[in-house]
Formats: C-alpha cells, sequence, structure tokens
C-alpha cells in the first residue's frame, strides 16, 4: 500500500511538472529534441546529372506511382528552382547542392579550370598525393581538396561524432567525390574502359571493403552488356522527337541512331565499358550499387542518422549524346522512374516507410540541340573559337603587341598574363575592358563583363548576379563572356551546358519523407537553398560557407 501511494504520488508531480500528460504517457512536447530536429535513419541526397525541370512534366504520363511520382505527390515539389551562377556544370553544381554555396565561395569554378597559381590546367576532383583503390590505372586518385568549404554531409558527420555515415556513390568521379565533402566514410564511383568496376581513392581507404569487392566479382554490369531497346512501346513514346534524325551523336559502326543500340557489336569500337555510360543501363547499375551500399554499410539501422549521396550520371552522357529531345533521353527517364521505384521500395524495406528523407536536384540542366531549334525556326546555332582565333590574335597583336597577353580560355573566361600587362605598363582594368569590348563584336557573343565589374559591384539580380556568384576571386578569370541564347560551342548533334541562361540553371528540387511537408511552391528557389534546409531539418550546423537559406515551406 505504502509503495503504491507512493508511486501514485511520483506520477502525479510529474504529470505536475509536465514530463507525463495526464494519461501517464512521456510527453512529446517540452523538452524533447524532437521538438528542435527530426532525425531520418537516413538522408538520400540523388542528383540527377543534366536532369531539366521540364523532364518531370513532359514524362510524367510515363512515370510509375513510385518513383518521380511517389516524391511530387507526398513530397515538395519547388517548380521554380534554379543555379544561381554560372558556369552550369557537374563540378560546380554537385558542390554547390552540398555545400549551400556558389563558386564564389566554395571555389569549384569549372570540372577543369586554369590554376593562376600552378599556371596549369587542373581537374576540380583530382589529386595526386592520393592512389587508386580497385584499379591499377590513375582513375582512382582523387579527392575533394579543391573544395574550400563544408558540405552538409561533413556537418552531419560532425554533428553525431563521426558516428553517423557518409557513403557517396557514382558514375562520374565528381558526382560522388563532392558530395561525399571531406569527412566521407566513403566515395565510389564506377570505372570503364577494359574494366568495368567500382574504384575509389586511398583518400578514404586502403583496400575495397568486402560487399564491394563481391559486388565486382558478380556478374552485375556484365548483365548490362545487352541491346538498349525502349523499355515500353517506342510508338507510345510521344512526348519525344523521331527516333531517326539528324540531331543526334552516331556511334562507331551504326549507320542511324535509331532502337536497338545493339551494345554488344558496338562493345569494341566504343571504349568497352564507358559505353554503358551512354546509355540508363549505367543509371541501373547506380542502383545496383547504391541498393548493395545500403546493405553492405547496414545504413539506416542504428540511431545516427546516416547519408547516402547518389548520382545519376547517365542521363548526363545520354543527353550530351543525343539531345533534350531524343527518344534515347525519354527512355533514359521512363527507365530512372523505374530504378528510383526500386530504390525506395528497398529502403522502405530496410530502413522502413517515413523513417528515411530525401531529396532529388540536378547538377545543371541542358540546351535543346540548336540545330533542331533552327529547324524549327527559333534563333540558335553554334560559335567556333577557332574561327574567331585570327581576328583575335591580330588584334590583341595590333593593340598589345603581343598574344602573350591571354593566358588561357576556359569555362567562357579569358585569364590575362599579369606580367605581360606590367610589363606593358597598362592598368588590369584597363587591358580587361579593351578586351572585353573587342569580343563583343564576334557573333554570337550577347554580353562581356571584367573582372574588375565582378570585384567592384553587387550585383543582385539577372545575368551579371548569376556570374558574380560563379565569380571566385582567388580562382576566376579576367574577362567572362556570355553567349547568345540558344547558341553553343560544342558539336552539331546532342545538347550541353554550362551557361547562366535559363534552359541550364532550371533543374528538379523535389523533397520526400520525414520531416518534409507535402506541397509544392512556384517561388524562386536557388541551388544552395538545399542544404541549409537539409541542416535546419537535422538540426545541425550549416556548412561554413553557406550562403542559401533554408526554405521553409518544406520543413513540418
Ligand atoms: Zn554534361
Amino acid at each position: 500500500m505504502q509503495n503504491k501511494n507512493s508511486l501514485f504520488l511520483t506520477i502525479y508531480f510529474l504529470t505536475v511538472l509536465g514530463v507525463f500528460n495526464s494519461f501517464g504517457q512521456r510527453s512529446s512536447k517540452g523538452n524533447s529534441t524532437e521538438d528542435l530536429k527530426t532525425s531520418p535513419k537516413l538522408v538520400v541526397g540523388i542528383v540527377v546529372d543534366q536532369m531539366r525541370y521540364d523532364y518531370i512534366t513532359r514524362f510524367w504520363n510515363h512515370f510509375d506511382d513510385g518513383g518521380f511520382k511517389r516524391l511530387v505527390n507526398e513530397g515538395f515539389n519547388c517548380k521554380n528552382n534554379h543555379f544561381n551562377y554560372a558556369p552550369t556544370s557537374t563540378g560546380p553544381g554537385h558542390t554547390s547542392v552540398y555545400t549551400g554555396a556558389a563558386p564564389a565561395t566554395h571555389g569549384i569554378i569549372g570540372n577543369n579550370w586554369y590554376d593562376k597559381v600552378i599556371d596549369a590546367e587542373v581537374y576540380c576532383a583530382s589529386d595526386d598525393s592520393y592512389a587508386s583503390v580497385g584499379t591499377a590505372s590513375d582513375a582512382g586518385k582523387m579527392s575533394p581538396h579543391r573544395m574550400n568549404v563544408t558540405t552538409i554531409t561533413d556537418q552531419l558527420r560532425l554533428h553525431t561524432q563521426m558516428r553517423g555515415k557518409t557513403i557517396a556513390v557514382a558514375f562520374k568521379d565528381r558526382g560522388a567525390v563532392l558530395p561525399g565533402g571531406h569527412t566521407a566514410n566513403a566515395a565510389y564511383w564506377f570505372h570503364g574502359d577494359n574494366e568495368g568496376d567500382w574504384i575509389t581513392s586511398t583518400y578514404y581507404m586502403k583496400e575495397l571493403p568486402k560487399w564491394v569487392a563481391n559486388f565486382n566479382a558478380s556478374d552485375n554490369v556484365e548483365k548490362y552488356k545487352k541491346p538498349w531497346s525502349t523499355l515500353k512501346k517506342i510508338n507510345t513514346y510521344l512526348e519525344s522527337g523521331l527516333d531517326n534524325n539528324t540531331y543526334e551523336g552516331l556511334h562507331s559502326g551504326e549507320v542511324a541512331s535509331t532502337f536497338p543500340h545493339d551494345l554488344p557489336k558496338l562493345w569494341e569500337a566504343n571504349g568497352k565499358y564507358n559505353l554503358l555510360k551512354v546509355t540508363p543501363y549505367g543509371n541501373s547499375i547506380t542502383t545496383d550499387f547504391a541498393i548493395a551500399a545500403i546493405e553492405g554499410e547496414r545504413l539506416g539501422e542504428d540511431l545516427f542518422t546516416d547519408f547516402l549521396a547518389i548520382s545519376f550520371s547517365s542521363t548526363d552522357y545520354v543527353g550530351h549524346f543525343y539531345g533534350v529531345n531524343s527518344k534515347e533521353v525519354q527512355d533514359t527517364y521512363v527507365r530512372l522512374d523505374a530504378d528510383l521505384q526500386r530504390l525506395f521500395k528497398t529502403l522502405d524495406k530496410k530502413v522502413g516507410t517515413g523513417e528515411y528523407t530525401v531529396f532529388l536536384t540536378a547538377d545543371h540542366g541542358a540546351v535543346h540541340v540548336p540545330s533542331y531549334l533552327k529547324d524549327q525556326k527559333i534563333p540558335a546555332g553554334y560559335i567556333e573559337f577557332d574561327d574567331i582565333k585570327s581576328k583575335f590574335e591580330a588584334f590583341l597583336k595590333y593593340r598589345f603587341g603581343t598574344i602573350d597577353i591571354i593566358k588561357n580560355f576556359s569555362n567562357y573566361q579569358y585569364f590575362l598574363d599579369h606580367k605581360v600587362i606590367k610589363n606593358l605598363d597598362i592598368e588590369l582594368a584597363h587591358a580587361q575592358e579593351i578586351i572585353a569590348k573587342e569580343l563583343l563584336n564576334y557573333e554570337g557573343v550577347d554580353r562581356v563583363y571584367t573582372g574588375q565589374q565582378m570585384w567592384q559591384n553587387n550585383y543582385t539580380e539577372g545575368l551579371p548576379y548569376i556570374l558574380q556568384n560563379g565569380y571566385n576571386q582567388k580562382r576566376s578569370g579576367d574577362i567572362l563572356m556570355v553567349l547568345k541564347p540558344g547558341i553553343i560551342n560544342y558539336s552539331k548533334t546532342g545538347s550541353t551546358h554550362g551557361s547562366p541562361q535559363i534552359y541550364d540553371t532550371h533543374v528538379p528540387l523535389l523533397f520526400y519523407g520525414k520531416g518534409i511537408h507535402s506541397g509544392s511552391t512556384y517561388q524562386r528557389t536557388e541551388i544552395p537553398d538545399i542544404a541549409p534546409t537539409m541542416a535546419a531539418l537535422l538540426g545541425i550546423a550549416f556548412p561554413n560557407g553557406t550562403t542559401g537559406k533554408p526554405i521553409v515551406e518544406v520543413l513540418e
């Protein structure tokens, strides 16, 4: 009796104190950390390389309920989501998604760029101080050392005292290395050529874990060495152009760019395992590998939130080769939808429905093939820098007495030789302006800006704002060139990207799962908003270069 009374009194006082509610159950309000943060067991970040926003709407009727439609219908759809910088390419794209910043801050100003300090071109993810793991080639010599700031994945690792795991996977090395951040447990990417294996760098580990070695030893990749036919009947693909047209690339040995693409027959003459990149099978292999990672690393099984960063690279290779309007691009997205459905089903089973959070976006958009646009009477075309080279060099000789004043041209930026300019006794800003004005004379060039303008102004909208966000004071060039919309420097077949134009900046942004509100918005959101949105959801510190803002409507 005595004991019962004291238990009753204890519960009575704890109820008064608010620890238990009137039914004696523990209250979720008050001092619970769940009020401050959402703790999914796993965050899955998905980047679809070269995915335009309108692919969601164009291919909608071909999607099943469990892939893109599940994210859109049950999650949050940011319909007016943009890159806020140029160059719009893969290295800067993945970095900006994960750092919540633009190249001005994070320093990844291109896939490749001219490094002023060492006077040589560098690749965004290469690092000779590390060795390859899983290949005898140099393809594993990578690290994120050129990325100047932390990622959302780094912050989650720091917050959990390194107990939450980060695993990053992509067909492209930079699509895995940069999202993984500086502290990833592992980043894996696909090495084609004669090998067809998933590899990594000694930056992460000395040897591949057993589950990766097993995956490589299995027939997983081999089974995709088969003809590529459309997943659904090709005559139902009404949302793309004719299969046989002149706007698409041709593999060596093909006479027409039509289905089926006979991979076994094309194999030897087209880079062997590299051929898989230019098919939707690259995305399916990535899905298989991501599922193997969930199982092999036991992701989402303990109390500490893990992070799986997946990038689907084949959408980019297929877009570059066949173009935005091709049947091949349509089939690649129909198949990606099936792969996503497979991934989400695995997550439901392994991690639990409602126990994980997903975001899906892209690293850049893409332009309609200009030769196709021209045939539809839309202003578009191509610029050949070789054609303007002689005129430009003649101008440089006449004006400065030397062509050595130009050190490098990359990512639509001219890098000047500052020593030559000093010897000529010309102000750098003056030289930049003289050259910029000359470039504006050339066909296809729409606008020019100088490094000096990027330094002196604070642009808040339009193209100058986009260029300034992409302009890194230490790394970027002296003159910035913008081509007219629809004009590209590229082959006459296929699509590309890299510009500040809206077709390169407008990409999907979908959130889904634990802590995510269902809905959509037409308000402009920007790529650097993704990382702080996820940080706010998780209740962790923002990446240390963050310039974006949490998208409040997304969060419950
Ligand atoms: Zn690309």
